[in-house]
């Protein structure tokens, strides 16, 4: 089968052939339909400080949010069967330790990525994953719309964390993928969102899709003051920090009301130190992190919004590329040409 392969520790990609995996006891077998690139994908391909930080084992396939046809099932597979169509969890859970058994398999003790810790991924004809990760859409769902249900579960997971109010403001800070997914989550609640982003591309695409009242350009200007004229002076009540920079994580304690909540999704390289005092102390400002979805109750949230047309999951595809020519779509993201991109192998 084709498969977009990291072999060496250096930048790039190579599209090669290599066996077609085969599923133990426990496994699913599954004809890979569409597959979308996420940030981890960049920094594999880049081979950065962050790759080398996660020790992602080599050789190795790349990606991990699809969608695809189960073709075969181990022998002691219960939950799914060969013609299901499926998504997949990137989590890869032990089952057996705290987190696992207290309803937190998402931050596992054990815990492995799927397409990061373990060689394989999903850039390929074929995907092997454990039943456990498996989800399974409702038929009739398309592939590419089935391959985002993962990045829309950490907006989903987000929103769940910061449990918002009836008539709440919201910020998003960033205007990628899940930025927009937020945007739209928040607005589906009644919520009032404001939007912002530096990039060009990615605020005409957020305008274009219109989940927020506003899209505010923050690379000019002085952010917080923007950001406050569109939504109140006592600031939001919400802030989701989506951009994961130093600077828009210090932004989002300037904009956020007090006794507000700061959403962080976590891995800025920045790594900011912060103002407890003023901020989390006098402010009394909660600030939240989050990584990955709850499996699988942010899977099935998504699921019903989408059914409802209250969240579109294909908002924020910019564009279809074939397997073979995958490194186009490497390219698109690094020059930050590109919101969502799927490949069809
Ligand atoms: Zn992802
Ligand atoms: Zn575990």
């Amino acid at each position: 089968m084709k498969a977009v392969m990291k072999v060496d520790p250096t930048p790039g990609i190579k599209i090669m052939d290599i066996d077609k995996p085969k599923p133990g006891p426990r496994d699913v077998l599954v004809r890979v339909r569409a597959t979308a690139y996420c940030g981890s994908d960049m920094h594999l391909y880049k081979w950065d400080a962050q790759a080398v930080k996660w020790n992602s084992p080599l050789p190795r396939v790349l990606g991990h949010e699809f969608s695809g046809d189960v073709v075969e099932v181990g022998k002691n597979v219960t939950m799914v069967k060969a013609g299901d169509l499926v998504a997949g969890e990137t989590h890869i859970p032990c089952e057996h330790c705290y987190m696992c058994r207290t309803g937190r398999m998402h931050i596992c003790e054990n815990m492995k990525i799927l397409g990061v810790h373990v060689p394989e991924g999903s850039f390929a004809e074929y995907l092997v994953i454990p039943e456990t990760i498996a989800y399974k859409l409702p038929a009739g769902t398309p592939y590419d719309v089935g391959a985002l249900y993962e990045p829309c579960g950490v907006a989903m997971h987000a929103v769940q964390r910061a449990q918002p109010n009836p008539g709440d403001t919201a910020v998003v800070l960033g205007c990628g993928p899940i930025g927009m997914y937020v945007q739209q989550i928040m607005k589906a609640l009644g919520c009032d969102v404001i939007a912002t982003d530096v990039k060009k591309f990615r605020i005409d695409h957020a305008k274009k899709v219109g989940a927020a009242r506003e899209v505010i350009d923050t690379s000019v200007g002085n952010a917080v003051e923007k950001v406050k004229s569109a939504i109140g002076q006592r600031g939001a009540d919400i802030v989701f920090e989506a951009a994961g920079s130093g600077e828009t994580i210090k932004q989002s304690l300037d904009m956020v009301a007090k006794a507000g909540k700061v959403v962080l999704f976590g891995a800025s390289p920045d790594n900011p130190v912060l103002d407890t005092t003023t901020y989390i102390v006098y402010k009394e400002i909660d600030v939240l992190g989050l990584t990955g979805r709850y499996m699988f109750s942010t899977w099935d949230r998504v699921q019903r919004l989408v059914a409802r047309g209250l969240v579109n999951l294909k908002s924020v595809i910019t564009h279809q590329l074939p397997l073979e020519k995958a490194e186009e779509g490497f390219q698109l993201l690094l020059k930050g040409e590109a919101s969502k991109i799927i490949l069809t192998p």
